[in-house]
């Protein structure tokens, strides 16, 4: 079980950021499964099931299981971590550019796609194989020009040619769900089983350059440019990626993480990575998923105190107040705003806060309709 220092690059004087990443394994084993956590630093459930599973992975290790790679990445972006305003946590946008932490990473299908669809043939491994040593060499050459790209680099050489790659999140409080492409759900659909997510929203493609996407996008992307110029020549998706949502921010709990680190063992024992006498059994799914594009984002048309009438996992119908923004300062009877579901669904996601500002989010809703378009993560 290497621990191995990664050094991002140096900001100023006198200071140094580095990543560190825990390999379990052969390198180059399969299937390779990269694990990362509170890439948004102020999230930090996934963080205390990375510690747990540190111990279940050696223990694994040391009892002779792993059969394939585990690259796990307990604490993925120091930069973040370091960041703080007004004696809070600031972690999810970088302070010298305000960019998303999960946000604009560079498209690997672009990177790579000129230069591989002439060396793809009829060999579907082959074909994976030319692709990763592509972005591979690609990533190598790619000379970052400040320290948060020599992050967003790091985390990709770690992960750029992993089978499936888990990016642990969580909401400002929140039941557990994932967020996933269309192309990478049916690998995923045992993990969701075994974390008993209560939403999956899925997406061709959400837009933004997350991390997760950028990783499995490259897969079906370089496919569809391949059938464009007329080739048959057969790529599989050689990375499903998802974005999984651990609960609120506050949900930090040896209880929930020794759980959520068990499913993942689990997970690792029904995709191969780790051997098993017996094959872990799946329970039945929590909740269908939905598309992306059917969440709506609950927004509040006036000021106040923000009051919940329903809590994250409840189901909800169109038309039910989900929440009254108060005005106490008001003159007459105008002093509750409700905000009401406009689809029916489950309320995956609120806001931590309890005063709004006229336009404010407040909450997410999975509806089974899709009805947005354009980029569908928000800030
Ligand atoms: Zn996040």
């Amino acid at each position: 079980m290497p621990r191995t220092e990664y050094p991002l690059l140096s900001p100023s004087l006198g200071s140094q950021k580095t990543l560190v990443g825990f390999h379990y394994g052969t390198p180059g084993a399969r299937p390779k499964v990269y694990i990362q956590a509170s890439l948004h630093a102020e999230e930090l459930p996934g963080m205390l099931v990375a510690h747990h599973l540190r111990e279940q992975l050696q223990a694994a290790e040391q009892a002779g299981r792993l059969r394939g790679e585990v690259v796990l990445v307990p604490a993925a972006n120091p930069i973040g971590l370091a960041q703080r305003v007004n004696h809070k946590a600031a972690g999810r946008f970088e302070f010298d550019t305000a960019q998303n932490f999960n946000r604009h990473y560079p498209d690997l299908a672009a990177a790579v796609r000129d230069e591989a669809l002439p060396r793809l043939g009829a060999d579907a491994a082959a074909n994976v194989a030319t692709v990763r040593e592509l972005v591979g060499r690609w990533l190598r050459q790619w000379q970052p020009a400040s320290e948060l790209e020599s992050l967003r680099r790091q985390l990709l050489l770690l992960s750029h040619d992993a089978d499936l790659v888990l990016d642990l999140h969580c909401d400002m409080e929140a039941v557990l769900h994932l967020y996933s492409e269309d192309s990478c759900w049916a690998p995923f659909e045992p993990l969701a089983r075994l974390l008993g997510c209560q939403a999956v929203l899925l997406a061709h493609e959400s837009g933004g350059g997350p991390f997760d996407e950028r990783l499995s996008g490259l897969w079906w992307q370089l496919a569809a440019a391949l059938r464009a110029a007329g080739s048959q020549a057969p790529l599989p998706q050689g990375c499903a990626s998802t974005t999984v949502e651990l609960r609120g921010e506050a949900d930090v709990g040896h209880a929930h993480a020794g759980d959520d680190a068990r499913a993942i063992v689990q997970f690792l024992e029904h995709v191969g990575a780790l051997a098993c006498t017996t094959p872990p059994s799946l329970p039945p799914m929590a909740c269908e998923p939905t598309p992306l594009s059917g969440s709506q984002t609950l927004h509040t048309g006036a000021p106040g105190v923000l009051v919940f009438l329903a809590r994250p996992g409840d189901r909800v119908a169109v038309g039910d107040v989900v929440a009254e923004v108060i005005d106490p300062t008001a003159a007459g009877h105008a002093r509750v705003h409700e905000v009401r579901a406009e689809v029916a669904g489950v309320l995956y996601a609120t806001v931590r806060e309890r005063y709004v500002v006229t336009g404010g989010e407040i909450g997410k809703i999975a509806g089974a309709m899709p009805f947005r378009t354009g980029d569908l993560l928000g800030a």
